[in-house]
């Protein structure tokens, strides 16, 4: 390839349409602190997820770490290493450590058979993430929850608008975060949300993402400065619009790797799941070195040396990090260890050109039967 394939490529509204979506922001002079812009995209949020309450933020980070805040959770929260970043430093940052839990080897998700083990008296959360936008079993989450009297926050970070059964993922739970970064499905340069049915977590979080303020005069809670501006929720605006179109476009292009890439023993790639509306955020890809005789790393580094880009997502898995590897052992959660580091997922964006997704497929066919 003479150009570069990012891993993914932003979507952009026409500069036109998001010219004309902010042109209004110098009348009123308003450009943070749930300004019109904001009101606006909220609603519209609210409506398309089929959520009473979406609190929206200047990330999706700060909209986890708060959520948890909101919820006043003491002692352990469990979760899974297979994630990005985030969803255990955002546990850690409130002080709660995190448990980890290990993974599905078919769908990357928590292992809910695996969760309750992992109750003590100190449990008094459960953070699974929808990884790559595949949904974790959200009934069986649901029950454990009842039973045992825990929260329940989704990292919903890539499902945006998945459905199941005909519902909003955002439905699910005490709460979801949604992340709105500009590699996202949906993006608003950066920006995030909490989707909730309490009201009374939705107050809470309105207050924490403005430090606590209840009124001019009174600040009661210890909280944080998150708030989405302006501009941000002018190209959530311009973006929604175009949902639906990126969506289709997306599920194009995976429909297409995976007519390159299917009945190939040794190599797991995401199928259609029954009852799942997908939004396709993600093309993950499972090299399994024992069938294939190579590894990972290798397609990575042949793929790299033809400009492709991959990303290996997620590597190293959390309980690996640096600041994390003393307290944790990774090989407490083996299939989550086998699946980090085997795992790439390959270029996927709108408008990427269906001939480098074929030049890709190519490139892996051939490392595949070179061995
Ligand atoms: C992107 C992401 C986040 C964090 O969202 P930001 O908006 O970048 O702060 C959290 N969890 C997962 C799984 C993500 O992919």
């Amino acid at each position: 390839m003479d150009k570069k394939i990012m891993v993914t490529r932003s979507s952009m509204p026409k500069f036109d349409e998001y010219a004309k979506e902010i042109s209004s922001i110098w009348q009123t002079v308003w450009l943070t602190n749930m300004g019109e812009k904001h009101n606006l995209f909220q609603n519209e949020l609210e409506k398309l997820l089929e959520v009473q309450y979406m609190s929206l933020f200047s990330n999706g980070h700060l909209a986890l770490e708060l959520a948890i805040q909101a919820m006043n959770l003491s002692g352990e929260v469990i979760t899974t290493p297979y994630s990005f970043a985030s969803t255990t430093h955002a546990i850690v940052r409130n002080g709660l450590k995190p448990i980890f839990c290990d993974i599905n080897e078919d769908d990357y998700t928590i292992n809910v058979n695996k969760i309750e083990d992992l109750i003590t008296d100190k449990t008094t959360a459960i953070l699974p993430v929808h990884v790559y936008g595949n949904i974790c079993d959200v009934e069986k989450i649901d029950n454990i929850a009842k039973k045992h009297n825990l929260k329940v926050i989704y990292d919903a970070a890539h499902a945006f608008n998945v459905k199941v059964n005909g519902s909003n993922v955002a439905t699910y739970g005490d709460a979801s975060m949604f992340s709105f970064h500009a590699t996202k499905v949906f993006h608003t340069i950066e920006g995030g949300a909490i989707a909730t049915s309490s009201e009374e977590l939705y107050k809470k979080l309105y207050k924490l993402k403005n430090f606590g303020i209840e009124n001019a005069e009174v600040v009661d809670e210890i909280g944080s400065n998150a708030k989405m501006n302006e501009f941000q929720a002018a190209m959530g605006l311009c973006n929604l619009r175009h949902l639906e179109t990126e969506i289709k476009k997306r599920k194009e292009k995976v429909l297409l790797y995976r007519e390159y890439l299917q009945n190939i023993s040794g190599l797991h790639i995401s199928e259609e799941i029954q009852g799942v509306e997908s939004n396709y955020s993600y093309f993950p890809v499972v090299f399994d070195k024992d069938i294939l005789g190579v590894d990972r790393n290798q397609i990575f580094d042949s793929l790299q040396k033809e400009n492709i880009m991959c990303r290996k997502y997620f590597y190293p898995l959390i309980s690996d990090y640096d600041c994390y590897k003393s307290e944790f052992n990774s090989l407490d959660t083996p299939i989550a260890k086998k699946i980090a580091s085997s795992v790439l997922t390959l270029p996927l964006y709108a408008d990427i050109e269906c001939t480098v997704i074929e030049k890709i497929c190519n490139i892996i066919n051939s490392e595949i039967k070179r061995v």
